[in-house]
């Protein structure tokens, strides 16, 4: 199962750029209803959280290209990319709370290291607000800002991190 999302993280654009482009595709080509889109995606979020914007978004997918040509802002303008979002991103943002998916850390196992927190955008953004690990910050898996990269849960070294029911 880790294994597998290990894969599913490292291939993540190639999965976004599949996607994406049949996603513009059905659209642009077929007429494919954008409230089809809207339910998918909210539908998407119930189960795994803000899923689409980096995984099956075409403008997320132009997003990552822009931003892959200005590395230096790269952070900065993926937290505020976000933050803004779409009419799928607010309402599966705000689902992050509650999706049946979730990102979960296991206090026992966690050795405290803090990679975690270096792989994820919305903990650089705001380090004394966030973090993945440290008992008194909030956990940035349930903000409405994060997209479920899921880079913090692949990065663990001991599994201490897992994105589960
Ligand atoms: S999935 Fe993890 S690394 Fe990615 S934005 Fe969410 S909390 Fe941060
Ligand atoms: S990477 Fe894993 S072990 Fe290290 S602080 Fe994060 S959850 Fe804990």
């Amino acid at each position: 199962m880790r294994k597998t999302l290990k894969f599913l993280v490292s291939s993540r654009i190639m999965i976004l750029s599949v996607l994406g482009v049949s996603l513009y595709l059905a659209i642009a080509e077929y007429h494919l209803s954008l409230w089809y889109v809207l339910v998918a995606g909210v539908g998407l979020g119930v189960v795994f959280g803000k899923v689409f914007c980096r995984w099956v978004c075409p403008m997320g997918l132009i997003m990552e290209m822009l931003m892959g040509l200005s590395p230096d802002g790269k952070i900065r303008q993926m937290y505020q990319y976000h933050k803004v979002g779409c009419p799928i991103a607010w309402i599966s943002g705000f689902l992050n709370k509650h999706s049946i998916f979730r990102i979960k850390l296991n206090e026992d196992t966690c050795k405290n290291c803090g990679i975690c927190d270096r792989k994820c955008y919305i903990v650089a953004m705001e380090p004394t607000n966030y973090s993945l690990y440290k008992p008194s910050a909030i956990k940035p898996g349930d903000s409405y800002t994060c997209s479920k990269c899921l880079e913090c849960v692949a990065s663990c070294p001991n599994g201490s991190l897992t994105y589960k029911i």
